[in-house]
């Protein structure tokens, strides 16, 4: 049997939230039901279920993102916490051994992480994404599941992001050239 993992990508107060310093609006807010109800089925599941999330020092004149975007997800701020019930779900299940928690630098999940470790010493050979951006750290962590031979799946309605044309072109271009499950 396949063995598949969820990766909950940045979904989080600043990305997702009215007032979040990097917001999605109101295309991040009308995917929670979603990315809870699957994060929800996957834990009851038993699959793993990994949390990457962004974060950022204060003036860090070192990262590149700090002349691309306003500061956000700035370590130890209210705006890094997991926005709305999504959340609770990662407070209710946090002890288990199946759900893990990864601070992320950059827009890919497996970038100075050690997701890949965690994945491949439990014999995971499928990746299911959801969060936010669809076509920034969803799209550079789907890249890199490819180049590293992971099979790919991304959930249409629970991936969003502040810019539609570039959710769209995201969209297909997990399909048509990551050769991933669109659903
Ligand atoms: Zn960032």
């Amino acid at each position: 049997m396949v063995k598949r993992a969820l990766i909950n990508i940045d979904y989080t107060y600043d990305f997702v939230a009215d007032n979040g310093a990097l917001t999605c609006g109101k295309p991040g807010q009308d995917i929670e039901e979603s990315i809870v109800q699957l994060t929800e089925t996957f834990i009851q599941n038993g699959d793993y279920v990994a949390f990457a999330i962004d974060v950022h020092d204060q003036n860090d004149e070192y990262h590149p993102e700090t002349k691309l975007f306003p500061p956000h997800n700035i370590r130890g701020t209210a705006g890094r916490e997991l926005f709305g019930k999504l959340k609770n779900v990662y407070d209710e299940y946090k002890e288990r051994d199946t759900v893990a928690y990864f601070d992320k630098t950059r827009y890919s999940a497996f970038a100075g992480t050690n997701l890949e470790i965690r994945l491949r010493e439990r014999g995971i050979t499928e990746v299911h994404l959801v969060g936010v951006c669809t076509d920034i750290c969803v799209l550079h962590t789907a890249v890199d599941a490819y180049n590293k031979g992971f099979h790919i799946v991304i959930y249409k309605d629970a991936v969003a992001s502040f810019n539609q044309k570039g959710h769209e072109w995201a969209l297909e271009h997990f399909a048509g050239s990551l050769g991933a499950m669109v659903k």
